[in-house]
Parts: structure tokens; sequence; C-alpha cells
């Protein structure tokens, strides 16, 4: 973002506005936590602001919001009004409507001046400000640079150190994927020196989970499904299966990475029937230079980074995967 847009920000953020923030559907650390630390600095320098998610978020996200104060769009109707007589729309952690589905209509019909914060490759020009960088390992890392690019970074504080932390450790794996940068861990320095207890943000997150989440996780490692030639492998989760497992939102997060760890596998895939109708959600994850998000779009339309990317198939389980090893024989030579 540079220094003319910056200066134009701040002259729009100089008096009194009502302020949208709106993470991506489904939202992770990474969505939760910047939409909750640039929530409390809009607060801080005197905005009335409003987190609206399109849908739930995991409950292992809920200490980020100890007094609930995020709506959910999906539950009240009014939110729309919210939306369209609003000053500003932050988009953050997506640079593309089509990640906030049942929102998107109402987002575009607003008049509101909308400001997109992502780090997600190809944004969508649909924004009067953008601030995308695919370089950098999180949105979180971004809002901290945002805040002290306006010249705040002394308003960040503890609980704002908490959640951008969260939203960093979660989109770098724990600072080990590729986009972990010196300057991420500058950064994260920085929290660290506002009092946060990592371990405990760590402990929120991981070390939180009910005991049928755990016994899906060892369904899951049972169902992985490797294919050789490919250096891939895969393992899919029907709804049966889910409600057997006393599946929540969230349970499946970072299962996908079990395959990846495994040796000489450079893709992992995990396929996950959606709840709610027959359309089948994927986590792409690769290791190295294998293209996962070139590779979620050109086969089911989705998109990502990398080394990490997902997409909804409306096609039925076995008819996903069927297109899934099929496509795997054009990248047969990037795999090996
Ligand atoms: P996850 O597998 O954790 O849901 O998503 C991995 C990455 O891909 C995330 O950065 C996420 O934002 C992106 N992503 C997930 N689902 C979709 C999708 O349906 N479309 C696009 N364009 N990106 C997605
Ligand atoms: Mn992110």
């Amino acid at each position: 973002m540079d220094d003319n847009q910056i200066k134009k920000i701040k002259g729009l953020l100089s008096k009194e506005k009502t302020i949208v923030i709106i993470p991506h559907k489904n939202p992770d650390g990474d969505a939760i936590g910047s939409s909750t630390a640039l929530d409390s600095y809009l607060k801080k320098i005197g905005h009335k602001s409003l987190i609206i998610s399109p849908n739930h978020f995991p409950k292992f996200l809920n200490w980020m919001d100890p007094m609930k104060k995020i709506k959910i769009f999906e539950d009240e109707n009014e939110l729309k009004h919210k939306i369209l007589n609003c000053d500003i729309i932050f988009n953050l952690d997506f640079n593309n409507l089509s990640r906030i589905s049942s929102m998107k209509d109402c987002v575009e019909a607003s008049q509101a001046i909308k400001i997109m914060i992502d780090h997600h490759e190809n944004p969508k020009n649909y924004c009067d400000f953008i601030y995308s960088d695919p370089n950098m390992s999180s949105t979180c890392e971004m809002v901290y640079h945002f805040i002290s690019m306006l010249g705040d970074v002394n308003l960040i504080d503890y609980s704002i150190s908490a959640s951008l932390y969260a939203g960093i450790m979660t989109d770098t794996g724990s600072f080990r994927f590729p986009a972990t940068t010196h300057e991420t861990h500058n950064v994260v320095s920085k929290l660290l020196k506002n009092g946060i207890s990592h371990s405990e943000i760590h402990n929120h997150i991981y070390d939180n989970n009910r005991l049928s989440k755990i016994k899906l996780l060892s369904h899951c490692l049972q169902k992985i499904e490797i294919l050789k030639n490919f250096k891939t492998c895969y393992l899919f989760l029907t709804k049966d299966e889910l409600e057997r497992f006393d599946y929540e939102k969230g349970d499946t997060e970072g299962i996908v990475n079990y395959g990846l760890s495994i040796e000489n596998i450079k893709f992992a895939v995990i396929f996950k029937e959606n709840i709610n109708d027959n359309s089948v959600r994927i986590s792409l994850r690769s290791k190295g230079d294998f293209d996962v998000n070139k590779f979620a779009k050109d086969i089911f339309n989705g998109g990502g980074h990398k080394n990490a990317a997902g997409a909804i198939s409306k096609l039925n389980m076995e008819q996903t995967i069927n297109l899934f090893k099929k496509s795997l024989l054009k990248y047969k030579n990037q795999l090996n």
C-alpha cells in the first residue's frame, strides 16, 4: 500500500465513521484474529465498528470475542441494513466476493468505501483500497503493518496483540510454512513485547479438543489413501462419518497436513461432504514447488495459496474423487 493511499485512508479515518468488518466464510484464526484486532483498533481511534461474519466460527476462537460481539450474517436479517448503511467496509483475509457467499449481493450493493487487507493470490478489483500481498504470512501480519503505516503502532495493546498473534500462528502452521519470514518473526517479537503469553494462546487453540474430535482424527489417519505414482495422498469423510464423530465446525482443520508429513508425499487432499447439502469441501496442501492454488483453480474453481488451497465441488463425493484422480494424470510430471 503506497503512501498516497495511506494518506487517503488516514483522511477517511480522521472523522468518526460507521465501519463494518467482514472476514471470509468459515472464518479461521487469521480471519477472526485480524477482524477482532482491527475492530479494537478502530474503536480506540473513535469509530463505531462492527464485525459481521458470513457464518459461525469454530469454538476454539471464542476467546478472541469474549463479549460475543461478532454478528453472524446468516442468523440476523437486519444486518443487511448495517452493511448497506455504513461508511466503510473492511474485507479481511479474502479477495473475492465469492468467499463471503450469501453476503456478496449486500456488500456489492453497499455504497460504503471498501478496503481490502488480504494475502491471497489474484485479488479481484472490487475495492476502493486494496492492500494485497501474497508474500505475507497472514492477514494478521498485514493488519499489524496497516496500523503501523497509519502511525498508530503504540495503540497495539495486549488484546490486539493476542488476536494478531493467534492469526499469525495458525496461518503459518506455528511458524513453519514457507511464507513465514524474518519480518513475520519481527512482528511476532513486537507482539510478545506487549505481554501476551504465546503458550496460553497455543493452549486455547490446540489443546482444547473434545475427545470426539481426537477420535475423528484417528479415524481420518486410518483412511489415508496413498497414490504412490503421484506422490499424493487423500482421504474423504462422508456426512455419516462426520455425524458419527459428533462433528463440529473446525474439527477437521489441520488434518490434511498429516498426509503431507508422510515421506515422499508432496500433495495431500481431504474431501469432506457438507452437512447441509451434497457438495464436497476440498482442502489441498503441498510441499515445495507443486502449486495447489493452480490445481484448485483449474480443476475445482477454487483457490488460495501455492501450498494451501481450498475449493467446493458441486459433484457428489464419488464423482469429485474420480475427477481428482483423473486430473492427477495431467500433473504427473510436476509431481515427480
Ligand atoms: P482451507 O483448506 O484451510 O479451507 O483453505 C486453504 C486456503 O485456501 C485458505 O487460504 C483459504 O482462504 C483458501 N480457500 C479455501 N477455500 C477456498 C475456496 O473455495 N475458494 C478460494 N478461492 N479459496 C479458498
Ligand atoms: Mn489468512
